[in-house]
């Protein structure tokens, strides 16, 4: 069995917009989803906002190792629920990949607890990407930098938590800089952020970043379930011979115990 990855998209602008739908006739999450497929290790499946659920039941999410999260326009109409149930996922082991605009969904944000906001222009500038981490798996087959030929423009300040790694600053033909691909570990998960990736140029195509988000789908797979359940170690499991001293205030299977 390969990695199994569940590319999951907003799928608003590729049936709205026509400049985005003639570039992702598929829809974008089909698009990133094919490149991740070209692996032979990598299983994909697609999921999207509208279906029931946004396409992410339990079942789902249970048998996802890498759950890759494009969103922009519509990040308030995910649910809570939905994000917590991803959010307890992540904990669990499940890798998460938020890309481009990502960086505003609720998710994201939840998992960083910053406003993680970001300077953006739309001008269809040169965005080079600089690796920063050479002897990452991440940017495992990628040379000094390369280059996304139109790209929107994501600057600094950028207002996430300081990132476990740094693997891509980006520079942009404007001269702004940004910390485009970092990674962090939340509970037994991990996440990576990938800034390039705007709806309207066809930036899932390029090779390189296709390449990118195929190791980070390998690097974020955990294969791990830790479940996070505050145990209670009874004084006869104590690694040590102790005897109780005093009173005891909690009991397990009262609030706060499980
Ligand atoms: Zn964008």
């Amino acid at each position: 069995m390969g990695i199994r990855a569940t590319v999951w998209g907003e799928n608003i602008h590729e049936r709205s917009n026509a400049e985005v739908k003639k570039i992702y006739p598929d829809g974008m999450h089909t698009c990133i989803a094919n490149g991740l497929s070209d692996d032979p290790e990598i299983e994909t499946r697609t999921a999207v906002l509208q279906e029931f659920e946004h396409g992410l039941s339990k079942e789902t999410l249970l048998h996802t190792d890498v759950l890759i999260w494009w969103g922009h326009c519509a990040h308030q109409e995910v649910s809570d629920e939905i994000v917590h149930r991803v959010q307890e996922r992540v904990w669990e082991g499940m890798g998460l990949i938020v890309l481009h605009s990502g960086h505003y969904s609720k998710i994201f944000k939840k998992l960083m607890g910053t406003s993680c906001s970001l300077t953006w222009r739309e001008a269809g500038e040169k965005e080079r990407l600089w690796v920063v981490n050479p002897a990452h798996p991440i940017v495992k087959g990628i040379d000094r930098y390369f280059e996304v030929e139109n790209s929107e423009m994501y600057g600094e300040p950028f207002i996430i938590p300081t990132p476990d790694e740094v693997i891509f600053i980006s520079w942009f033909e404007g001269g702004e800089v940004f910390r485009s691909g970092v990674t962090y570990r939340r509970g037994a998960g991990n996440i990576f952020y990938f800034g390039s990736g705007h709806e309207s140029y066809p930036i899932y195509y390029n090779e390189s970043v296709k390449l990118v988000l195929k190791n980070a789908v390998k690097w974020a797979a955990t294969g791990l379930r830790w479940i996070d359940n505050c145990p209670n170690i009874p004084v006869e499991k104590a690694p040590e011979k102790i005897v109780i001293k005093g009173h005891s205030v909690h009991k397990p299977g009262e609030a706060g115990f499980k």
